[in-house]
């Protein structure tokens, strides 16, 4: 088994592995479900606790599936949902959360999401967040695909200095958050949760990445993710229903990219030269 998973931490001090794990797409084939929620196990055992979800994905589907996956041992997971911006209300947000606690079946979620800006003043979505906090019903909040104009004017709304996170679109084919949002959050001190790090499976078939990956007698699943844990307070959630895979997300701890890898990269994925737009899926 490969080194201890390095951790970041919250602001409020709780620590998580850089190495969590998405659930986006599980939930939707009733087939595969046994096997997704397996899989998830898989990957508690081997300590990558952070498990991201959402209400939207299979329509709660995927929450189901994680339910699966913590029965009988709620406490080895930390997890990720997120309420969608249709729901954001004051009311909405925590109905959404209390539907969510019960597919999840648990009585709170670590840390609770607002999946992307909606119509809803983000006042609203805060009040809402508190009450479930003080409640006890989720143990922080946190947004999703905010870009660094969304995050000042959060600050400037009561609480929304406690933000716990933002989770973002960041791989080596979306580096544009390099050029300011990933630096404003690490001098904040607050995780960038990086979504999709894989780019939904692209960069694997990318034929440079092979290169890098087979001189660190690695694959390149492995070398993607090394990429961007290596940026302090940035962890990733891939996604795969597969115990081999996890297994083989897991190690990408053990990647350490040379100087020189780094120069590669920067050639075939050039940073952000200017401030880009934030992408989003
Ligand atoms: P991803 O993790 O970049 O890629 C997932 C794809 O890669 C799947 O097709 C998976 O297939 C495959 N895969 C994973 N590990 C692999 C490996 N070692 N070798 C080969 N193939 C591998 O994409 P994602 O699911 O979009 O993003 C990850 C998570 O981020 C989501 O699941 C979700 O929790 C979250 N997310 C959040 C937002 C947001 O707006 N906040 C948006 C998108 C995603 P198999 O399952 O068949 O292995």
């Amino acid at each position: 088994m490969p080194g201890a998973i390095p951790t970041t931490a919250f602001p409020d001090g709780r620590t998580v592995p850089v190495i969590g794990q998405g659930t986006w797409h599980m939930g939707e084939n009733k087939k595969t479900a046994a096997d997704e929620a397996k899989s998830l196990r898989h990957g508690l055992d081997l300590g990558m606790t952070l498990v991201d979800t959402a209400e939207m994905y299979a329509d709660g589907g995927a929450e189901r599936v994680v339910a699966e996956a913590i029965r009988g041992r709620r406490d080895d997971a930390f997890l990720v949902s997120k309420v969608l911006p249709s729901n954001a209300s004051r009311e909405g947000t925590v109905r959404a959360c209390e539907a969510s606690l019960k597919r999840l079946g648990v009585d709170h979620i670590d840390l609770y999401l607002l999946h992307w800006r909606g119509r809803y003043a983000l006042r609203e979505t805060l009040d809402a967040f508190e009450t479930l906090k003080k409640a006890g019903k989720i143990g922080a909040w946190g947004v999703s695909n905010f870009d660094p104009d969304d995050m000042e004017e959060l600050r400037s709304v009561p609480n929304g200095a406690t933000v716990a996170t933002n989770q973002v679109l960041y791989n080596l084919n979306r580096r544009g958050i390099e050029y300011d949002l990933l630096k404003d959050s690490q001098k904040s001190g607050i995780p960038v949760m990086a979504y999709s790090p894989l780019d939904e499976g692209r960069l694997l078939r990318h034929p440079e990445l092979v290169h890098i990956a087979k001189a660190h007698q690695a694959t390149v699943a492995q070398v993607a993710l090394a990429f961007l844990i290596r940026n302090p307070g940035v962890i990733v959630i891939p996604k795969t229903g597969m115990p081999e895979r996890v297994r083989e997300n897991r190690a990408a701890v053990e990647v350490h990219l040379t100087e020189d890898d780094l120069a590669t990269l920067d050639r075939i994925f050039p940073p952000p030269a200017s401030k880009m737009p934030l992408e989003m899926i």
